[in-house]
């Protein structure tokens, strides 16, 4: 029997305990397993945020000076966490919009073929992609992955072999499993036959370490309001190989794209490097919050932080099968530690109305995804051991009670 005494033992023997002191935690009573969704508050944030709104009033638009090199700058800030050199990511727009852009500029430059992705994949990945295949009158296939174990190299290889696929577009990081993708190996396995990889790595950076040169990634992008704690809606960032810069044009022709931007000229004409896939005005405020953010994980450093999302997760599924699994619960994702990133899906017949009983009367926030899995995200850089025990002992809990039975079980609007 795991023993809550284990959990506190866990604590007290962990170097990134203090961490969890550099956020903003207004309720010690809520058990936030929700991290990979949204993470906390960093008290620097906070500070930075009002120096950068007093700034704005007594500069005015003086402060673009500065402001202007912030994409760039943050985005250097924030190569190191996901394995890239100088001046190969910037920090702008959404993943959305920075997916559409990479995968758009791929395509044109291998001037058409077949677009390949997981059919399991992020729902916004899905749909740029369909909206992408149809614009240019492409082909979009999808791979037909194990939906707990994820994409593997073999699958991608074998579709690949077909030579006429331009781009796949991958998650490192599973949203729903968690499963962990091999990076390196299916960037290499696709590039025998010339396609390219777009990695999204919203759901692993900052919880696993990425090495995007290493792995010899063509293409990323990522956001920054999961394990970066960039807060709600921060801009996210985009990766280019140094190689590849130079070849690709963003289909997005914007001025902060443009080569010598406030000469205004009459054509546009990329940037050099990195920043000709800029589009249009940074989110300055936003670009504060995601440098805040930023420099608490390269403090704590990716591999420390690594160490205890496994061990994290690890106790997630010990006290699953423990307690969970006799109550009808199913583990969906990898049993691995080394195949899975930062959390951990659950699944259960009735995972709704637990979810809302887990979240309204247990004051435990993990987050529902259809149709049947309550996924449990908890960040290393401020989560603890005994929140992973009390979570479970909450859960196992309404399930026990069968509080569950009596809630609602009609859809809401967020989940
Ligand atoms: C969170 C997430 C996104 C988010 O995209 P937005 O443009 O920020 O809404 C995209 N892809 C994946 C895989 C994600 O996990």
């Amino acid at each position: 029997v795991i023993e809550r005494a284990h959990a506190e033992a866990l604590d007290a023997a962990d170097g990134l305990a203090s961490f969890r002191d550099r956020f903003v935690v207004a309720d010690e009573g809520l058990v936030y397993a929700d991290g990979n969704s949204l993470g906390r508050l960093p008290r620097a944030t906070v500070a930075a945020l009002e120096r950068l709104t007093a700034e704005w009033g007594e500069r005015l638009v003086r402060g673009w000076s500065d402001w202007i090199e912030e994409p760039v700058r943050v985005g250097d800030r924030l190569a190191p966490v996901i394995g890239a050199g100088r001046g190969e990511v910037v920090v702008c727009d959404s993943t959305t919009v920075n997916l559409y852009k990479l995968a758009a500029a791929a395509l044109a430059w291998r001037g058409g073929g077949a677009l390949l992705a997981d059919r399991g994949e992020f729902p916004t990945d899905r749909y740029v992609l369909e909206g992408l295949a149809a614009a240019h009158g492409v082909e979009l296939r999808w791979l037909e992955s194990d939906p707990v174990r994820g994409p593997d190299t073999a699958s991608v290889a074998a579709a690949c072999r077909a030579g006429d696929v331009a781009l796949v577009v991958l998650s490192h990081v599973h949203f729903r499993s968690g499963a962990l993708a091999d990076l390196p190996a299916i960037t290499a396995a696709a590039a025998e036959h010339e396609t390219l990889v777009l990695w999204d790595l919203s759901h692993s950076a900052g919880a696993v370490p990425v090495d995007l040169v290493a792995g010899g990634a063509a293409l990323a992008v990522g956001c920054t309001y999961k394990y970066l704690n960039g807060g709600p809606g921060a801009p996210a960032y985009l990766y280019v190989r140094r190689d590849l810069q130079e070849e690709l044009r963003s289909p997005v022709q914007g001025w902060f794209g443009q080569r010598d931007q406030f000469l205004m000229g009459p054509e546009y004409e990329p940037a050099a490097g990195i920043e000709r896939f800029l589009a249009g005005t940074p989110s300055v405020l936003g670009l504060a919050a995601v440098a805040a953010g930023v420099e608490l994980l390269l403090e704590a450093g990716v591999e420390a932080l690594r160490r205890k999302s496994v061990a994290l997760t690890e106790l997630t599924v010990a006290l699953h099968d423990e307690r969970l699994a006799p109550l009808g619960f199913r583990l969906s994702s990898p049993r691995d530690g080394e195949r899975r990133g930062g959390h951990v899906a659950l699944a259960h017949d009735v995972a709704w109305p637990i979810c809302r009983v887990l979240v309204e009367q247990e004051r435990v926030v993990p987050d529902f995804r259809p149709p049947d899995v309550v996924r449990l995200g908890f960040a290393p850089l401020y989560s603890r051991f005994v929140d992973v025990w009390d979570a479970v002992d909450r859960l196992a809990g309404l399930v026990e009670r069968g509080d569950h039975l009596d809630m609602d079980a009609s859809p809401a609007r967020v989940t």
